[in-house]
């Protein structure tokens, strides 16, 4: 059965300490470290003065979707955050993300990869990235095919202002996490054979929402990206992405 938290109001901070509790819990249930697991405050669609109650929690990383909500967060919160990119950037925006994000989690084309290379030369940055895959090969997605990935790679590693810190994933919605579970269980596979091939490490797997963080946990996530376990339910607002 699906377990869902209780429609009763409770305050961001304790439902930041749930999400913090259960990360914990899910790692050292399957071996790991806790430490090793980085957890992004999804903020889309959330006021500034909502991100700020997280702050106050003692909370850094932040994640967005959307540019122009990072353009406007970003200065107006402490310079002590640090903001990742989520969502899909278009070409012509590479140049407003990256001085605000350190980290860019959808770099899901060798061409955004090369725009973001091209930027953060002029600009002097060494943005970290995630490549984004997309395994079921769904046109309506975006992300690197296994295959286009396997082909891409050793273009990707001749962009030398961009670290590539591991793969990312947005699987298949579902209200049942375990069925979830081999699309990560694949990003993972996929991420060892690139490094047997490459010789490169791979350290890092940006996957797990709210609804499957501990799943991806269990299946070797270093990077959840929760939003409404934290903030509570956003308002629905009509997307122009795909997927
Ligand atoms: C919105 C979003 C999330 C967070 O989703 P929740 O279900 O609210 O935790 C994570 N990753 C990406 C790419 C998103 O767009």
């Amino acid at each position: 059965m699906r377990k869902t938290l209780p429609t009763v109001m409770i305050s961001i901070s304790e439902s930041y300490e749930l999400v913090k509790s259960q990360i914990q819990c899910a790692a050292e249930t399957s071996g790991r470290n806790p430490e090793e697991i980085e957890l992004i405050a999804v903020s889309k669609t959330w006021p500034i003065s909502t991100v700020s109650e997280l702050v106050e929690c003692g909370h850094k990383i932040f994640g967005e979707n959307k540019v122009q909500e990072l353009e406007v967060k970003c200065p107006s919160l402490s310079s002590s955050l640090r903001w990742h990119f989520i969502g899909h950037l278009q070409k012509n925006k590479a140049r407003k993300v990256l001085p605000l994000a350190e980290t860019i989690h959808s770099v899901d084309s060798l061409d955004i990869a090369e725009r973001i290379n091209t930027i953060a030369h002029e600009l002097g940055l060494f943005p970290k990235i995630y490549v984004q895959v997309n395994h079921v090969g769904e046109s309506t997605k975006f992300g690197f095919s296994p295959e286009e990935l396997f082909q891409s790679f050793d273009s990707l590693l001749q962009l030398d202002r961009i670290e590539i810190e591991g793969l990312m994933i947005i699987p298949s919605f579902d209200a049942d996490p375990e069925k979830v579970r081999p699309e990560f269980a694949a990003l993972r596979d996929l991420r060892d054979k690139l490094e047997k091939i490459t010789g490169i490490k791979l350290p890092g797997l940006s996957m797990g929402m709210s609804n499957d963080f501990l799943i991806a946990i269990e299946e070797g996530s270093t990077s959840v990206r929760i939003g409404s376990s934290i903030f509570g339910k956003r308002k629905v607002i009509k997307s122009n992405q795909k997927g």
